[in-house]
């Protein structure tokens, strides 16, 4: 592993995906997004920093959810809050 990755990247062996491309928050809310995050601790698909809502952070902050993944087709990195690390993959 590289060093910029951290515990928490470093100890993902499955990756989870998406279970819905939508935002689960804004559904709720009628919003809009941009781009989606899945999380990697409960599975939860929710709205990237360039959306209105922000969920996805919003969530790992509420949560202590420290993964996300991206949800878009053709993008493949993790992301840790906590840490501020990144990984492609
Ligand atoms: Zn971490
Ligand atoms: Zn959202
Ligand atoms: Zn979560």
């Amino acid at each position: 592993m590289p060093d910029e990755t951290c515990v928490h990247i470093s100890s993902v062996n499955a990756l989870k995906q998406p279970k819905r491309r939508e935002c689960e928050e804004c559904v709720k809310i009628g919003g809009e997004w941009v781009h989606l995050r899945t999380c990697q601790e409960c599975g939860g698909t929710r709205c990237c920093d360039s959306s209105p809502n922000k969920h996805a952070t919003k969530h790992a902050r509420a949560s202590k959810h420290p993964l996300i993944a991206s949800a878009e087709p053709g993008e493949r990195w993790l992301y840790c809050y906590p840490d501020d690390a990144f990984m492609e993959y």
